[in-house]
């Protein structure tokens, strides 16, 4: 269980979903630092971002330092990118035990990877499909 209150929260990508998140959990009132290798991505954020941007490749292990990785309660690991994704995890659960850890995966083949670390993973592909489908449901109910 995720503890109440203000959460320590560090998100790894700026872009579409990362900027997005980043300003929903400042607007609930936690502490968000964002990091992103590209300094223009951070016009995505939302006024409502109150937090920190680090300029940064999250594969070099300073720039989660700068983000302060040992205190943080939770790593979303949102770059566009499985394999960095990948790695900022494992950095976060196996050398700093970061309680909880999400990750957003491209290739569903990729799962049971993350699943071994114990990392919860968005899957946009398998989002999709089940909208689909219930989507479809609806319709073909609807003219049945
Ligand atoms: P989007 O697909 O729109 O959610 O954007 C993904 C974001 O991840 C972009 O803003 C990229 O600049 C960022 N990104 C990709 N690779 C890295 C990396 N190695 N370190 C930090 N940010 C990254």
């Amino acid at each position: 269980m995720a503890k109440k209150g203000n959460l320590y929260i560090i998100v790894v990508g700026c872009g579409r979903l990362g900027s997005k998140i980043a300003g929903n959990l400042s607007n609930k009132g936690h502490s968000v630092v964002i990091v992103d290798k590209h300094e223009a991505s951070f016009e995505h954020l939302s006024q409502e971002f109150t937090g920190f941007t680090i300029v940064g490749n999250a594969t070099e292990i300073e720039s989660l330092k700068k983000a302060k990785i040992d205190k943080a309660d939770m790593v979303l690991a949102f770059t566009n990118n499985d394999n960095i994704n990948y790695m900022v995890s494992q950095v976060a659960k196996e050398v700093y035990k970061t309680l909880h850890v999400i990750a957003r995966i491209y290739n569903p083949d990729n799962v049971e990877l993350f699943k071994q670390i114990n990392v919860k993973v968005i899957i946009p592909m398998i989002l999709a499909e089940s909208f689909f489908n219930q989507t479809f449901e609806e319709i073909t109910e609807e003219e049945a």
